[in-house]
């Protein structure tokens, strides 16, 4: 099945990317204790990060980076992306011969690929984050443009006659908006917050983001900006903020229309092990 078809994931792989990921953060959130001083200006003045590590996702030790793009753990973005996808594809009516399992891995193996893979991991603003020197607003619009230009390339692929190549790319981008819509909700802090664990209220959505919010920044190696393990939610708690209720009922309200476009064109591709 998998080499019968060349445009199939290897969950595995993305998986175990995602694993050692995480198992940087664990680490580092485990020997938080060790650090003295949280205090924001100091951690600003530490010395610039050694830029061929900011991005790099192998080679390290898990000691020396923690997973950078969100406090949302791949699995999160799965039951996120899940949830969303079944409430609006119980919606759809008869989607045969097209799988709802199957549209759903590939839009959730796209999905975690934003943090796992590049040039969707480094870009800061597919993430709502923002480098530690970028102004808040500029990366705000950035983000904006971002997720406005995946849609309208999502509909591009999807006009006149799609091939199946085609289908399986609009797919993706579903997938990968969908985890820049997600993450909005899990990076937004307050405008005036100057350090992490100041969450403040999350208002605003994705295509009109709060002018009240920013997205956290990051500085990258030892260098952490706002962008830290208790911002802007810990994995552990929302702080009663429900980010991620509002993060999944934004994606739910996206996906019926851009669903129902992709069967329109996609589902004549469908059947045996395609989806
Ligand atoms: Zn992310």
């Amino acid at each position: 099945m998998a080499k019968s078809n060349p445009f199939r994931f290897s969950t595995k792989y993305q998986d175990d990317e995602t694993g050692l990921l995480y198992f940087g953060y664990r680490y580092y959130n485990a020997s938080m204790g060790r650090w003295p001083s949280r205090d924001p200006i100091g951690e600003i003045q530490r010395p610039k990060a050694r830029a061929e590590n900011v991005y790099s996702f192998c080679g390290n030790d898990g000691v020396d980076y923690w997973d950078y793009l969100g406090l949302w753990l791949g699995s999160d973005h799965r039951s996120l992306t899940s949830k969303s996808f079944s409430s609006a594809w119980n919606g759809l009516g008869d989607a045969s011969p097209c799988s709802g399992k199957k549209l759903l891995s590939v839009i959730s193996d796209a999905n975690v690929a934003t943090d796992t893979k590049q040039p969707y991991a480094s870009d800061l603003k597919q993430h709502y984050n923002r480098g530690i020197a970028e102004f808040s607003d500029v990366a705000r619009d950035a983000y904006v443009s971002h997720v406005q230009s995946v849609v309208v390339e999502y509909s591009k692929l999807l006009e006149g006659k799609p091939d199946r190549g085609k289908c399986l790319e609009a797919l993706q981008k579903l997938g990968r908006v969908s985890h820049s819509w997600q993450d909005y909700y899990a990076h937004a802090i307050g405008l005036n917050s100057p350090y992490w664990g100041d969450p403040g209220p999350i208002d605003g959505n994705p295509d009109s983001p709060s002018a009240n919010l920013k997205p956290a920044s990051w500085g990258g190696y030892n260098n952490w900006g706002e962008h830290g393990p208790s911002e802007p939610a810990s994995r552990e708690a929302d702080m009663g903020l429900n980010r991620y209720v509002k993060a999944e009922s934004f994606v739910t309200g996206k996906y019926p229309k851009m669903l129902q476009a992709w069967l329109a064109k996609c589902r004549c591709h469908c059947g045996g092990d395609w989806p």
